[in-house]
């Protein structure tokens, strides 16, 4: 009998980001140091810390790919 083959599939995160930058929560009047890289920004990520669009995006992106590569994983050891 042939073995079960096993198929591997990974979700791809999608390619614009999943956070709506042009909603007013993203915006505060007062400038923060970004969490990410330190430099003022107005702007604030999903929790509402002030966050550079590009550097929680980023973020966002290298979590997406550890739960995704995590998740493969538990799989895998079953
Ligand atoms: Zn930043």
């Amino acid at each position: 009998m042939p073995g079960r083959r096993r198929q591997r599939q990974r979700p791809d995160p999608p390619a614009t980001g999943v956070l709506d930058w042009k909603d007013s929560r993203h915006w505060s009047q007062q400038a923060r140091p970004c969490r990410y890289c330190g430099g003022v920004t107005n702007l604030r990520d999903g929790s509402r810390k002030p966050a550079h669009k590009t550097c929680a995006e980023d973020a966002i992106q290298a979590q997406i790919q550890d739960q995704a590569a995590a998740y493969e994983n538990e799989r895998l050891s079953n």
